[in-house]
C-alpha cells in the first residue's frame, strides 16, 4: 500500500464545503501533510495570502490546477488563454507548487477538426514553455478520458501526452489521472515509457454506474479502478511523490460532513491505494 506521507488533498475533494483556509486547517488537523489546490479556492485568499497560510501550516503543494486550455477558435482568444495560463504558473511559483496542471481545452467554438485542435495543443503549450522554463517551473498535461475530448481536453491518452513530450523537450511532463486512463489497453506499457516526467498522480475512483460525467466520482475503493497496480506501475516508472485525492462528487462526497470525507479518504488511501 501507499506510504501515507504521500497524500495530498486536492481541494476539489470537498470543493463545496471548505474554503482554501478550511482546507488548509482541514489537512493540519487530520494529519495531512499536501494540499493540492485549485485556483478557484486560490481566488478567495489571494495566492500571496494563501502561499503564506500554507507555508505557515507547514504544508506541502503538489500541482496547481489547473491552467493550459490553449484552444480557441480565433488569435485573440488563444492570447488571452496563453496570458491566462503564465498567469497560473505565477501562482505555482508563488506557492512554490510542484508543477502547474495543464488541462488543454477541446474543440474551439464552432470547430468539428479535433485533429486541428490537437495541433493547437502542441503549438500552445510550445508557446508556454519559455515562460515556465525561466520560472523554473514544470508543466504537466493532464490527459482527460475521451468523453471530454470535446469540451475539456483533446489529450486523451497517455500516449498522447507521451508524444507532446517527446516533441517539447525539457520543462514539460504528465500528470496521471487514474480516473481518466485506467481503461487504456495500453497504460501499464505508457506508464513506463513516461519515466522521468511523471509529475503527478491523482486518485479516485470509476463508479459503475457512473451517472454524470463530471461530477459522479467515487471514493477509492467504491468503484472498478485497480488503484493500488496503476501507483505500482507508476512507482517503477521512478514517481514516487505526492498522490493527490480528487474526487469530483455532487450527489455524495460533496454533501457530507468535510471531515467525515477526509477520514474516509485516509482510511481509504491506507486500505486501497
Ligand atoms: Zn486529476
Amino acid at each position: 500500500m501507499a506510504d501515507i506521507a504521500r497524500l495530498s488533498l486536492n481541494t476539489a475533494t470537498v470543493r463545496t464545503q471548505w474554503s482554501l483556509a478550511q482546507c488548509i486547517d482541514g489537512c493540519v488537523r487530520h494529519g495531512i501533510g499536501t494540499i493540492g489546490p485549485w485556483r478557484d479556492k486560490l481566488r478567495g485568499l489571494g495566492t500571496e495570502q494563501a502561499a503564506k497560510m500554507i507555508t505557515g501550516a507547514g504544508l506541502k503543494v503538489s500541482g496547481l490546477c489547473r491552467g493550459g486550455t490553449v484552444t480557441a477558435s480565433d488569435k485573440a482568444a488563444r492570447q488571452a488563454a496563453l496570458d491566462d495560463t503564465r498567469k497560473a504558473g505565477d501562482e505555482a511559483v508563488a506557492l512554490s507548487a510542484d508543477c502547474l496542471v495543464l488541462v488543454v481545452g477541446g474543440l474551439p467554438d464552432g470547430s468539428c477538426d479535433i485533429a486541428a485542435a490537437r495541433d493547437q495543443v502542441n503549438d500552445g503549450i510550445g508557446a508556454l514553455l519559455d515562460h515556465a522554463r525561466a520560472c523554473n517551473l514544470p508543466l504537466a498535461i493532464e490527459p482527460l478520458h475521451p468523453m471530454y475530448a470535446a469540451d475539456r481536453a483533446c489529450v486523451n491518452t497517455l500516449a498522447q501526452a507521451n508524444d507532446i513530450c517527446d516533441d517539447l523537450g525539457d520543462g514539460i511532463g504528465i500528470a496521471i489521472d487514474v480516473y481518466h486512463l485506467w481503461w487504456d489497453p495500453e497504460l501499464k506499457a505508457e506508464i513506463a515509457r513516461a519515466r522521468g516526467r511523471i509529475l503527478g498522480f491523482h486518485v479516485c475512483d470509476w463508479l459503475v454506474p457512473t451517472r454524470d460525467l463530471l461530477v459522479d466520482r467515487g471514493m477509492m475503493g467504491d468503484g472498478v479502478i485497480e488503484i493500488a497496480k496503476i501507483r505500482s506501475w507508476v512507482e517503477a516508472a521512478g514517481y514516487h511523490g505526492p498522490i493527490e485525492v480528487e474526487i469530483f462528487s455532487e450527489g455524495d462526497w460533496w454533501r457530507r460532513d468535510p471531515d467525515e470525507v477526509l477520514k474516509t479518504m485516509i482510511a481509504r488511501f491506507e486500505s486501497v491505494v
